[in-house]
């Protein structure tokens, strides 16, 4: 089994990246009016990750975005292969990282210098068309439908081209 049901309309697929579980995952929330994956994950378990759409019951044409944290290859690696299969996604990238998303030549390259084997077993880090690719700014929101939002925060650390898209704090009643 690859999808485990969060709570309503969220749903975590474990990638099984050369059949390793529990070690990477996408989520994914299927909102009324819209439907995102957060995190591609590499391009060798972009399969899965279809799978597991297949088992949640969404359409790879009802998805709208793949949002990626950064585009390390093991989180976002194997988003130009997805994106293929999606026909209506966009990627949704800090924009720092966007030019790696359209021309990953560079990322590919560092990725097998630091990886070395794991890389490549990760696999090819394939282009993402630059005309479907958002890039987001720091507090904007995306509204997927009924409760399903998401805020966009920029977290630099990790890399220099970090995102965090976390579900808005419901707002408490001032008297
Ligand atoms: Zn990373």
């Amino acid at each position: 089994m690859l999808v485990r049901k969060l709570s309503d309309r969220i749903y975590m697929i474990d990638l099984k990246p050369l059949g390793f579980e529990n070690f990477i995952a996408s989520y994914v929330l299927n909102g009324e009016k819209a439907s995102a994956i957060i995190e591609a994950g590499p391009s060798c378990s972009v399969r899965n990750l279809l799978a597991g759409l297949r088992e949640i019951g969404v359409r790879n044409q009802d998805i709208d975005y793949v949002m990626v944290s950064h585009v390390h290859i093991d989180h976002a690696g194997g988003a130009g292969t997805l994106m293929k299969c999606l026909p209506n996604a966009k990627l949704v990238v800090h924009s720092r990282g966007a030019t790696h998303a359209i021309n990953p030549e560079k990322l590919w390259e560092q990725s097998k210098l630091v990886l070395g084997e794991v890389a490549l077993a990760y696999g090819r880090i394939e282009p993402v068309p630059e005309n479907r690719i958002v890039t987001p700014s720091d507090g904007e929101t995306f509204h997927l439908g009924g409760s399903i939002q998401l805020k966009v925060v920029e977290t630099l650390g990790h890399s220099s081209h970090h995102l965090v898209f976390r579900k808005p704090k419901p707002r408490s009643f001032s008297r």
